[in-house]
């Protein structure tokens, strides 16, 4: 069985080729996709904008409101990375929509994967550093909401502390949230994640995959997941613009392979949204991003 695949074609909001954010690797991901051959009919799907009911399950409604109104004051614009148009709301929701769609066809068939999501800065009570809304977080407090699992596990990978998604699932019993990153990079006051590892610049493949192996039976042991959200972030790769550590693509490809492998052998469902990654070379960012789609495709059946 081919893995199935979650995206839409407004995930890109066409920003002009030299803004900070790469807007247009959405477009050339799909394309590293189909080249592969792991773009097929019959498992691509495509996400709805979701109700605002289900929004307001991770933000505040006041937030919510002024995002789908296109209405985010200026002050919360500038710590996004971006005026919030139409455009730009239209595909947060979208990708967030993709990713509760992505955890749904995980339940049914154990591993699937967004093209988008990831957007791990927005708060409870507003977005910031290039996240309009939680993606993780509404699909998690969704499946909650709707009594579809009993307990969620997030693991952040992306080189970013996952301090939105620790700020809305605060307090919560049944979710665990775990983030490893660069210590010193954005955001410069992290908020503590059920359990985070904070790595020191340049750490390499064999460091880094060594923390990881480590941690997962952790992991599994204190969260109890009937459902596993992995941001796949490539920005810890040692080419990205914004990340501070120095994988290499194998390093990548062995911690999703990683990830994915200790989850899937006891049969926790997972999921992939693919978070950060910076470059202005696209192809060669839709190709790192590509991985955790080659990777995942192993594992889907
Ligand atoms: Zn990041």
């Amino acid at each position: 069985m081919p893995l199935h695949i979650v995206h839409h074609p407004d995930y890109d909001a066409n920003f002009p080729a030299d803004h900070r954010f790469p807007m247009g690797k959405y477009r050339a991901l799909m394309e590293a996709l189909q080249g592969r051959g792991l773009i097929v009919p019959e498992t691509l799907h495509q996400p709805m904008l979701l109700p605002a009911s289900s929004l307001r399950l991770a933000h505040d409604p006041a937030y919510v409101d002024q995002v789908i109104t296109y209405a985010v004051p200026p002050a919360i614009e500038r710590e996004i990375g971006f005026a919030v148009v139409e455009r730009v709301s239209r595909r947060a929701q979208l990708a967030t929509g993709g990713t509760l769609l992505a955890a749904q066809l995980a339940l049914e068939h154990g591993v699937a994967c967004n093209t988008a999501g990831g957007s791990h800065h927005a708060r409870r009570a507003q977005g910031a550093g290039f996240c309009t809304l939680n993606d993780v977080a509404v699909a998690g407090w969704a499946l909650l909401a709707e009594r579809l699992v009993r307990r969620v596990l997030v693991v952040d990978l992306d080189v970013h502390q996952g301090d939105g998604t620790a700020d809305i699932f605060r307090g919560e019993p049944r979710a665990f949230t775990f983030s490893m990153h660069a210590e010193r990079n954005f955001p410069v006051r992290k908020i503590a994640s059920s359990l985070d590892i904070a790595l020191p610049d340049k750490t390499g493949d064999a460091d880094y995959l060594e923390r990881l192996r480590a941690v997962l039976p952790e992991l599994d042991a204190r969260a109890r997941p009937d459902i596993v959200f992995y941001n796949a972030g490539v920005d810890p790769h040692l080419n990205d613009r914004l990340g501070r550590l120095a994988l290499s693509s194998d390093g990548l490809r062995e911690r999703d392979r990683t990830v994915m492998g200790f989850f899937r052998e006891r049969g926790i469902p997972l999921f992939g949204v693919i978070g950060g990654g910076y470059s202005t070379d696209l192809a060669e960012l839709a190709a790192r991003h590509a991985i955790l789609f080659e990777t995942a495709a192993e594992f889907a059946r």
